[in-house]
């Protein structure tokens, strides 16, 4: 048995109002001239939030457009610019929801290591640390905030840099900057909390590290989502947390099902991360019983509307191609089915579930 040794976020600041602390907090990291680079999800283009970033020096802020979600070009594109403009810099801040941060970490990684972003993706690939990065999320539900991974879409895969230099150094934890997000982002993002919480505890790689994180995580989803009434103060607080334990949850463990048949959808179609997974989970009564009558109820009683019939018209050769996609993700599939996978999910029975969507 070979347990993982994995590398964790350095230094985690939580509450509202935290955000405030971000220039004594980057102070320290600042290099002589070098500049930080804050990456800010369009979103917050002409918003408050922008006269209260800490800018010193150099210091810049580039607005990054989430319409989709991160490639490699993008990130290659930026760091490239960055490297022309300034040489070095000290660091990179990511500011928004799981696009922006991952954009951060990978940009973190690209200022240093040789090559594309696209030779990097797979496990353990990327051989240099970065340069300095925090993580300030302003949507919560991914887990991106505590991950090894920063998910790329790259031209022959959809698949993350996962690595030990991929952890930010710092996260900001501040539930103040949630505030306002639209009701049907904020289901579909907290969905995807959700779902990290039922594949990882339903998955055969569970041990008592993730259980502990993942029954924590689904017990805020539940409160949220189930129990209480109307959208308060106290949810993007719990939300919040709901996301960090999801992600450690699935740190020691795995997603299952829902991520690899949503990650083909993704590939093929651009459909969003939080968004198609719901679309996925909601066809998964077979594998995950109470967690989709759960989650079904959840959509009913906050009034979100699921698409169905995404997969219509396809071709043979674009099912052929979700079909690879999905049946790549291999971790996924052998926590969610065991060793014995392969057996159970079969093409013809992913193309069924495909052809559901
Ligand atoms: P997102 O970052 O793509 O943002 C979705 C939308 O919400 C965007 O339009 C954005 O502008 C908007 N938004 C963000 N904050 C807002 C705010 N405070 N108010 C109003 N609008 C706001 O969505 P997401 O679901 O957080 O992230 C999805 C991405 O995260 C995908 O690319 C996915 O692959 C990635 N992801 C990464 C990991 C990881 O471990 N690295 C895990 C899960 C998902
Ligand atoms: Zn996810």
């Amino acid at each position: 048995m070979n347990f993982r040794n994995f590398k964790m976020v350095s230094y985690v600041v939580y509450g509202r109002g935290s955000f405030n602390q971000l220039d004594e907090i980057l102070a320290s990291q600042r290099k002589a001239e070098a500049p930080m680079i804050f990456l800010v999800d369009h979103f917050f283009e002409n918003k408050p939030l922008i006269n209260r970033i800490p800018l010193r020096g150099k210091d810049k802020i580039v607005f990054v457009d989430v319409t989709y979600e991160p490639k490699t070009t993008q990130v290659d594109a930026l760091a490239r610019s960055l490297k022309e403009e300034f040489g070095t810099i000290s660091g990179v801040i990511g500011i928004g929801g799981g696009s922006a941060m991952d954009l951060a970490k990978a940009v973190s990684l690209m200022m240093t290591n040789p090559g594309s972003s696209a030779d990097y993706q797979g496990w353990d690939l990327v051989k240099l640390p970065g340069v300095y990065k925090a993580g300030i999320p302003t949507l919560s539900g991914t887990g991106a905030e505590v991950s090894r991974t920063t998910v790329l879409t790259g031209p022959v895969r959809k698949l993350g840099m996962n690595s030990d230099f991929t952890p930010f150094d710092q996260i900001v934890l501040d539930p103040e900057l949630t505030k306002g997000v639209p009701e049907n982002q904020r289901f579909y993002t907290g969905m995807d909390c959700y779902i990290h919480c039922i594949e990882s505890l339903q998955g055969t790689f569970l041990n008592e590290f993730s259980k502990s994180y993942g029954e924590k995580a689904l017990q805020i989803c539940q409160k949220i989502y189930v129990e209480k009434e109307g959208w308060d103060e106290e949810c993007d607080n719990l939300l919040m947390m709901a996301s960090y334990a999801g992600g450690m949850s699935i740190a020691y463990s795995q997603v299952g099902v829902a991520h690899a048949v949503s990650y083909g959808l993704s590939y093929l179609l651009g459909t969003k991360h939080g968004i198609g997974n719901c679309i996925v989970m909601n066809h998964l009564e077979e594998y995950y019983p109470a967690g989709v009558k759960e989650f079904k109820y959840m959509v009913d009683k906050n009034k979100i509307e699921i698409p169905v019939g995404i997969c219509k018209g396809l071709t043979d050769d674009q099912f052929e191609s979700m079909i690879n996609v999905s049946l790549g993700m291999k971790p996924l599939w052998e926590n969610a089915l065991g060793k014995d996978w392969e057996k159970i999910m079969t093409r013809e029975k992913l193309r069924a579930l495909y052809e559901k969507l």
